[in-house]
């Protein structure tokens, strides 16, 4: 076999906020994909790193009165927990703050102008005149300059997925003040991403050896081929900026998409420091492949500007950019305020098992730029019937009776090569794990569940239960509970991938060391003696979603400083985003318990329209159905019907809290003054 050199990187995240499952979802991925590398012997190196320069986090740090380092030093220290609670190994976590990607960043542009890369200009650019600073490009928003959506950042489109630059953002304002921003001239280094060389460059790298899925190598097409071509790339910022210093140019920066993804680079080169392996040998071999996985929002940045700037400063370029859709929670983009956020930790804090995610993950995904929903009906259904009822089945139903009856000592006698039972399951490895190495996990979990079917249709026409019954049938009852067990053990293997951990249990209860894959063809030792079963998993009880989804989502809140009384302000807003919400008074003609919620009360809502609206509402801790009933509230009449567990609400009331719980746990519903009528616009 030829051992792979891997070097496998997820997206860096930006280090003003905790992990949302978005994240989790795209290191979940690409850690099945790295554990089935390891399993196969492959020399793998996983690393990541905190993405951490840049106006917002400069913004923020001051906000909360500390430093930057001190700003993305507490979120560096959040990571662990999420990165350990869903089994997620990386080998290394960096900062882009680093002294290495400092180095590695400016040895880059060094490269890239001495090369004839780089060039100067003298631009107008927006600048806040009540801050008094350049406006970065995340607080210019406005309309989209190639397809008209409102309220896009300054730098590029979340509807077309255009870049630009933000003045030719339309109707531009400032996120921090609300301000028209002015125009300013300053100096700035461009990198000549128009150069024919980076064209033909990338021409040739996007679209040749399927490095890229075919929806990105037709976008890059499209954005090489596009009108006007490909512009130059502004790459430096003015102070105040946190960032790097560009060499010989003081008061000037890298913008942070420069020295971003240089942190893939800065983060292995210090893990490489940390074991003592030769970066620069690792990266100037050609058999190393370097493969990104990413969300498809930043397709731009990973298949133009990276391999660009890697390739004219003389680095290795990517061999292999995966991009993946967004999360979404029944069919829904995930909201806070909606009730369908989820926080990766609340899933953890409130017991759900880790490796359920991590399977229903696998399930759903594929080597295409996709979404994939969470769905609470779906997610108990692929829990409990397939994991569940199809896999931990096998290994309760023949457990106990090796352990009781045989003193846990498995007979593997038949299990030749040729058996007929086994063989049938071994030569399903092959294909499973070329569905892993695909990225096609939810064929691979198919394909899995497949042999468990056949396992099970075995279990079905021995009937190990019936045979126990009957002293004579003992040897049989050993064999056919040792083939069941063996079964198990490769079906463990097939599945280690997406779960490490219940893989790692079932070797301490198997009494074997850690298997890879080649372990499929090697039996348990005839005559194994294993330890008496303990349960590896339990099903999912579906109303545990209504305390993921009904809690606040404490990763999205602001990092707050001690002083800080109540909830910051969100960013202003014109009068006319304000009249998008229809706000009206609406009568509290029913409320009722919701059976199996400990959050929700179900209300009937009279708002004029000569019918009444079913909202849901997670106000039970609050408030008795009773004490409702009668009264006027007010209510979001246009928001989307949402399709919730219990059934559709067509609506949301309003409810005051406060920021910090702890200080204030109460709810408060709002409450019209007497003469408001229902249908009454609230404006
Ligand atoms: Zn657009």
């Amino acid at each position: 076999m030829i051992t792979r050199k891997l070097f496998v990187t997820t997206a860096l995240p930006y280090a003003n906020a905790p992990f949302h499952l978005g994240h989790i979802m795209e290191y979940i991925q690409a850690d099945i994909w790295v554990r089935h590398q390891r399993m196969a012997g492959h020399e793998v190196h996983f690393v990541c790193a905190d993405d951490a320069h840049g106006a917002p986090i400069m913004i923020a740090a001051e906000k909360a009165g500390i430093t930057p380092q001190e700003f993305v030093a507490q979120i560096a220290a959040g990571r662990k927990q999420y990165l350990d609670g869903f089994h997620i190994e990386f080998n290394n976590w960096h900062s882009t703050d680093g002294p290495e990607n400092h180095a590695l960043s400016q040895d880059i542009y060094r490269k890239l102008k001495a090369a004839g890369f780089i060039t100067s200009k003298t631009i107008e650019q927006f600048y806040d005149p009540v801050k008094n600073m350049f406006l970065p490009d995340r607080y210019i928003k406005g309309e989209c300059p190639k397809c008209g959506a409102k309220d896009q950042y300054g730098d590029s489109c979340e509807v077309c997925s255009a870049v630009y630059a933000p003045t030719e953002v339309k109707n531009p304002y400032s996120v921090l003040t609300g301000a028209t921003p002015i125009m300013k001239s300053s100096e700035h280094f461009f990198f000549k991403l128009s150069d024919q060389k980076c064209v033909d460059f990338l021409r040739t790298w996007a679209l040749q050896d399927k490095r890229l899925q075919s929806e990105v190598a037709n976008k890059c097409k499209e954005w090489l081929e596009g009108e006007g071509g490909l512009g130059d790339w502004d790459i430096s910022r003015d102070a105040p900026y946190f960032g790097i210093e560009i060499p010989d140019q003081p008061g000037k920066y890298f913008y942070v998409w420069l020295d971003a993804p240089v942190g893939y680079l800065a983060s292995l080169k210090n893990y490489f420091g940390k074991i003592g392996q030769d970066f620069d040998a690792f990266m100037q071999d050609p058999s190393t492949e370097q493969i990104h996985f990413i969300g498809k929002d930043i397709t731009y940045f990973h298949t133009l500007f990276w391999p660009a700037m890697l390739k004219f400063s003389g680095y290795k370029t990517p061999d292999n950019v995966y991009a993946h859709g967004f999360v979404t929670v029944s069919g829904e983009k995930m909201s806070k305020s909606r009730g369908t956020g989820i926080s990766p930790l609340r899933y953890l804090d409130i017991g759900m098992n880790p490796e359920w995610l991590r399977y229903y993950f696998a399930a759903k995904l594929n080597a295409k730029v996709e979404d994939l929903d969470m769905n609470p009906e779906d997610f108990v259904a692929r829990v409990n019937s397939d994991l569940i009822g199809k896999y931990i089945n096998i290994a309760s139903r023949a457990s106990g009776f090796i352990s009781k009856r045989f003193d846990g000592v498995v007979n593997t006698a038949w299990a030749t090569s040729d058996d007929p039972f086994i063989t049938k399951l071994r030569n399903a490895s092959a294909e499973i794990q070329a569905l892993y190495e695909a990225r096609e996990f939810g064929k691979a979990l198919r394909a899995v569940m497949e042999q468990a079917d056949i396992i099970n249709a075995y279990v079905d026409a021995n009937k190990p239960w019936e045979l126990a019954k009957q002293a004579e049938n003992d040897a049989k009852l050993q064999e056919v509970c040792s083939r069941l067990l063996e079964a198990f053990r490769i079906l463990t293997i097939f599945l280690k991938p997406v779960l490490p951990h219940l893989a790692s249990q079932v070797e301490a209860q198997f009494n074997i060391p850690a298997m890879n894959w080649s372990d499929v063809d090697t039996p348990l030792p005839h005559l194994h003696k294993i330890k008496p079963y303990v349960h590896l998993m339990q099903r999912v009880d579906g109303s545990i979603f209504d305390q993921l989804f009904d809690a606040p989502a404490p990763q999205n809140a602001p990092v707050e400083s001690d002083t800080q009384q109540i909830e910051e302000l969100a960013p202003e807003i014109k009068i006319d985003d304000f009249a998008k919400i229809d706000l009206r008074i609406a009568k509290i003609v029913h409320c009722e318990h919701v059976e199996g919620s400990d959050k929700l009360l179900r209300l009937t809502l009279d708002v004029g329209e000569g019918k009444t609206r079913n909202v849901f509402s997670g106000i039970k801790s609050a408030y008795q159905p009773e004490q409702l009933i009668g009264k006027f509230t007010v209510m979001v009449a246009n928001l989307a019907p949402r399709k919730m567990k219990f059934g559709m609400s067509e609506g949301m009331v309003l409810a005051a809290s406060a920021a910090n719980e702890k200080s204030n746990p109460g709810l408060y519903i709002l409450e019209a003054w007497p003469g408001a009528e229902p249908g009454m616009r609230v404006r």
